[in-house]
Parts: structure tokens; sequence; C-alpha cells
């Protein structure tokens, strides 16, 4: 008997990276920064001192501890994932039920779409103007899940924590508000949570933290939501190794705060020299947002810039007709910036 595949599966593709060996890789919002050699040694003590042969603590009580200290809020309030993708998924199968509506808004984090449609949920992507958010345009749907990342990837825009504060307060849905990006920002809500029902934040060591190798997300929300995540997640999901890792990481404020102004202060240069030659040609290169570890900008030749690119050894993403640039070292943004330069006809940036 032939086996046929059900509907929502049957057209999904593997997650796939842009594959090949390229000296500048900025394409995936990753963190330019290696652990510096006292963070390696706190790496090899946490490793050391994990009990491999022990299931971990499944509440991921000193990582969330940790995760807590750092951004002063109580630990009560958190629930760590594999990831945040984890947690996405989590939040989207446990908080729904088949055919409730999930509203996102386009151009969003991919994946939104993606654990919407296994959850069997009725999908509903709103579509934004110039690259804003209007969250008033979900305003008087009935629908189960508000989802959006601010700072948003990719568009890079934020929109103010107020405007936030009152759609939660104005629905019904459960909000969940994705501050992958908020360290490089300003307005988060992860202080607030329990004055809301129905807000859920997600951060992510993957971007701030620099350590996308770990897996490690988080969900802060009130203790009724965090009793039902923890209740619902599969309870080992988070490894010993990335929990031990993270605790030592996280417990470093000073460290961890040193990290984030140096891709601040990496991406403000970047924007800053982007806008100079944006300005050299017209209508051609025009810088949207630039409040994450990247910037995004519309782009008339945005296939030809990134094949160009491509073909000097560095890699950026491309959506139609904009690109996302993700903030690197001093030397891969040097790069970056000359080979723009070189395409565009100017003098090599120097
Ligand atoms: C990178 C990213 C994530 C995923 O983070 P992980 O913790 O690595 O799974 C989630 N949301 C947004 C908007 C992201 O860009």
């Amino acid at each position: 008997m032939p086996f046929f595949l059900n509907a929502k599966v049957r057209d999904l593709e593997p997650y796939e990276p842009i594959a090949g060996d390229y000296p500048v890789r900025l394409d995936a919002n990753e963190s330019f920064l290696q652990p510096d050699s006292i963070a390696f040694e706190e790496i090899i003590r946490a490793v050391e001192s994990t009990a491999f042969n022990r299931y971990p603590d499944p509440a991921a009580g000193a990582l969330c501890a940790a995760f807590a200290g750092y951004y002063g809020i109580d630990p009560a309030l958190v629930t760590a994932g594999n990831g945040s993708d984890e947690l996405l998924s989590i939040i989207l199968t446990a908080f729904t039920q088949q055919d409730d509506k999930v509203i996102t808004f386009t151009p969003d984090f991919s994946m939104y779409a993606i654990y919407a449609g296994l959850a069997g949920c009725d999908h509903m992507p709103f579509e934004k103007k110039d690259y804003r958010l209007d969250l008033t345009a979900a305003q008087g749907v009935r629908a189960r899940v508000v989802l959006f990342s601010n700072p948003c990837n990719p568009t890079g825009l934020t929109i103010p924590a107020d405007e936030i504060r009152r759609f939660v307060c104005s629905t019904p849905a459960l909000v969940v508000l994705d501050e992958a990006y908020m360290d490089f920002s300003d307005g988060t809500l992860i202080h607030e949570v329990n004055d809301f029902e129905n807000l859920i934040v997600l951060r992510t060591a993957s971007k701030a933290l620099g350590m996308a190798s770990l897996r490690l997300g988080f969900a802060v929300t009130n203790e009724r939501l965090t009793r039902a995540l923890r209740a619902v997640k599969s309870p080992y999901n988070v490894n010993a190794l990335s929990q031990a890792i993270g605790t030592a990481l996280y417990n470093n404020h000073d460290r961890v705060r040193h990290g984030i102004g140096l891709i601040r202060a990496r991406r403000d240069k970047l924007r800053e020299m982007f806008t100079l030659i944006s300005r050299q040609v017209p209508g051609k290169l025009e810088l949207i947002g630039s409040e994450a570890n990247f910037i995004f900008a519309k782009c008339s030749e945005a296939d030809a810039v990134t094949a160009y690119l491509k073909a000097q050894g560095i890699i950026i993403r491309q959506f139609d007709g904009t690109l996302r640039i993700t903030v690197g070292s001093a030397e891969e943004n040097h790069a970056l910036l000359t080979a723009l330069q070189e395409f565009f006809g100017g003098e090599a940036y120097a």
C-alpha cells in the first residue's frame, strides 16, 4: 500500500542554511564574538562538573536563575527551551486548538508560519505597509495567538513598548512577543509580564550572548502561563552541558554587557558607513532598520549585489528587493563595505 504523508507536512522542506565555505558570513545574525580565554576556562569547568550519566535538571533551575539575575527578573517566571525556536513550537502547539487563528505580520521571522501550520492553526499573515508593524490591524480579529518580533527580524525596526502594552490589554489573544534582538535596542516588556494575563516574552542566548551553538531560549511570562509551559514541554528539553555553560556565562553580568556593547558599537559604525555609501547611489540603496545585530535595506539590485558579494566570499541574506546584513567584526564589515562600494562603482571604502 502506498503511504501518503499528511497534508500539513507534505510540502515542507528541511531547513537548509546557505552551504559552502565562505570567509565572511553575515547571513545568520550570529555574533562575531568568540568567548575570551577566561570564558573558555569557565566553559571547561562547566563541562568537567557535568554528570554525564544523569538526566539534566528538568526545570533548568540554575540556568533560569542566572538568566533572571542578568535581566533583573523573578526566576519563577522563566522557562528554558532548546532555543527559542523550541519554545515557539511548544507555545503554538500547546496553547491552541485545531483551526484557531494565529496572526503574524509579514515580513517577520519565517518559523512562525511553519509552527502555526504544524499546530493545525488557521494562520493569518497581515502584510505590513512600508515594513511597519501596525498592531491595530489585528484588533477586532478573534485570534488565539498574535505573534511578532520586536525588534523585527528581518526589518530591524521596532515599535514602542506602549503600543504593545495597549494591544496586549485590548486583545483576548495570547500575545507572543519575540525579543530575540531586544538587547540591541530599548523598550523591553520583560519586566512587566506579571501585569498581563496574556503576554509571553521570548529571549535567546543565540544573538546577544553569541551562543547560537548551545541552543538556549527563554520564555518569560506570568506564573499561570509559566506553570502551563513547564507542564507541556518535554522534561529534559535543555541538555546538561548547555545548562551548565549557559549558567556560567549569564552569571558574568559585566562580560555579557561588554559583549553586547561591542556589537552595538560595531552596528552603529556599520550603519554610518552603509548610509554614506547609500547616499552616493540615490534610489538604489536605502537603509530601513538597524535596531538589532543586523541592518536591513531596500536595494533595487538586490540579486546582483548578493551575487557579487558571494563571489567575494561574503554571504548576506536577501529577500525580494531587500538585503539583511549581520554585523560582523571590524575586518568583516570592512570587507563588506569595500565590496559594496566596488559594486556601485565608487572609490574603495577606506
Ligand atoms: C534567531 C531568532 C530566533 C531563534 O533563536 P534560537 O534561540 O536560536 O532558536 C527567534 N526569533 C527570532 C526573531 C530570531 O531572529
